[in-house]
């Protein structure tokens, strides 16, 4: 038992309903529990998508499990067939379902229907979301996947994209954008999928003469089985950022037989980055986490690209945690991962970041501590599905990530005018960002230690002269020191104290 309030991912059957609804013609018949579909609002509200996910629910209550819960599945099966006339099916059970060991797969493939089915054991005790995900697609491109698909001839080379899915944070528009550079250098782009395939692209996999990886968290293990089925080697580097874009387009020249010079555009990013302007974002500490693919990718904007110090990063994606942790030491940090928002706000209180980089829960959290915060991974709510043209990935993408994570923070000036008049109607030290609204942003004060010491009336006005982007760092340093030298209450005369203690 682990005791839940928020998870960063759903149970591994949203994982496959995220497959089945990005791709075309799929139909996905689920053995659940009457109520499992509150699912059906992750895609139709969250996502905003116009259509209802493929799925049919068995929705089985408890009066049934005295009954024939097998035939129940059957029936669900056949009629979900005759409804849809899907061109494959995929059968699975959820969490509840799991446990009455009905066995979907052959229970449908006694119905001898004239399709594929494709049988899913998703292991929901033990696994999540985004693993169902790459099973589920794993499992559609072993078995539809056509072995004696024949290479496209002449043109230009080809490539399939491989891992946006529904329900993906900024899929739609990283396909729109990395399928347009991809263009640009002079490769055509034979299959995007899951999202918009349909089992007869799926079964034309083959053709193209290698794969990239966009999301490896969804399409890696079907990249690797593509790799030693078809010879089609894989372009991994994902282009989130400028340096990775780059590196990205060079991995495709030499895959694709490309001259390594070819050019691809540029982003803005790399001069508003240069530009004056963007000088006070000199080493501000960022604190990044999400999944690990986005988490990787921002720390290597947030040092290279924009000058910040990455002050910590982790995942929730314990299938990547190895590549989490290789990152974290190239930047000199613990990495941190875990499934459990409050180890995460703890980290974040800890270390008091000047920006947090996260998902909607990294959101809350530095709400709640009063920390700046811009989203860079799912899980994420219903605003980071924009109507407007928002990709991540390619130069474009680069461009949007400077103006979302910029854009909390206070202006340079606006900091400027904040240290210089404290005691300014406006400008005081509890003033948040200007273009956030008027809110009074509070202290950051982290929740306090076991046995910490008390604050003065006057150190605390003291502690507000502290500029307010590192007065987090100054009370946490006053208070160690105070804990150390066994203070109780903490003085004017403490503070000072401190700062000598620790400037030395
Ligand atoms: S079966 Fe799984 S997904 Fe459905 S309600 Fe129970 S725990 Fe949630």
């Amino acid at each position: 038992m682990q005791l839940t309030l928020w998870t960063y991912e759903a149970p591994p059957h949203v994982g496959a309903m995220r497959i089945a609804t990005a791709m075309e013609g799929v139909h996905y018949v689920l053995h659940a529990p009457q109520g499992d579909t509150y699912a059906d609002l992750l895609f139709t509200m969250i996502e905003r998508q116009a259509k209802r996910p493929p799925v049919t629910y068995t929705t089985f209550q408890a009066r049934d499990l005295g009954g024939d819960t097998a035939e129940l599945f059957k029936t669900a099966v056949a009629e979900a067939y005759e409804r849809f006339r899907p061109q494959a099916l995929i059968v699975g059970a959820s969490c509840t379902a799991e446990l009455i060991q009905d066995d979907p797969g052959g229970l449908a493939r006694a119905l001898d229907l004239p399709v594929p089915v494709v049988p899913l054991e998703l292991p929901a005790y033990q696994k999540k979301e985004n693993w169902g995900a790459a099973e589920t697609f794993y499992r559609l491109v072993r078995a539809l996947a056509d072995p004696a698909c024949p290479r496209h001839a002449g043109g230009r080379p080809r490539c399939n994209l491989l891992g946006p899915a529904a329900l993906g944070f900024r899929h739609r528009d990283d396909v729109t954008e990395i399928a347009a550079l991809l263009d640009r250098i002079g490769v055509d782009v034979g299959v995007v999928a899951p999202l918009g395939a349909s089992p007869a692209d799926l079964a034309r996999l083959g053709e193209a003469d290698f794969n990239v990886v966009l999301y490896p968290e969804i399409a890696s293990t079907a990249a690797r089985w593509l790799q030693k089925t078809f010879g089609q080697p894989i372009v991994a580097t994902v282009p989130i950022g400028v340096g990775a874009t780059r590196d990205f387009v060079a991995e495709v020249a030499r895959v694709a037989g490309l001259p390594a010079d070819v050019a691809a555009g540029a982003s803005r990013l790399p001069w508003y980055s240069h530009s004056v302007d963007s000088t006070y974002l000199t080493g501000k500490r960022v604190f990044i986490f999400g999944d690990a693919t986005h988490a990787i990718a921002a720390a290597r904007i947030a040092r290279d690209e924009l000058g910040f110090t990455v002050a910590g990063l982790g995942t929730y994606g314990r299938e990547f945690a190895r590549e989490v942790r290789e990152a974290a030491a190239h930047h000199g940090v613990e990495a941190l991962v875990t499934d459990d928002y409050l180890e995460v706000e703890a980290r974040v209180a800890e270390l008091q970041p000047d920006l947090v980089l996260g998902t909607q829960m990294e959101r809350h959290v530095a709400k709640r501590l009063g920390i700046p915060c811009a989203v860079i991974s799912a899980p994420v709510h219903v605003q980071d599905f924009p109507a407007r043209h928002s990709p991540q990935m390619g130069f474009e993408g680069a461009n949007v990530i400077f103006d979302t994570w910029v854009h909390p923070l206070m202006m340079g000036l606006e900091e400027h005018l904040l240290t210089m008049f404290r005691e300014d109607f406006e400008f005081h030290g509890e003033a948040a960002p200007s273009h956030l609204g008027t809110a009074a942003t509070p202290d950051r004060k982290p929740d306090p230690a076991p046995h910490s010491a008390g604050w003065a009336p006057d150190a605390e006005r003291e502690l507000r002269k502290v500029p307010f982007f590192v007065r987090g760092k100054a009370r946490r340093n006053t208070e160690r020191f105070a804990r150390e030298q066994g203070i109780a209450l903490i003085t004017v005369e403490t503070l000072y104290h401190a700062k000598a203690h620790f400037s030395s």
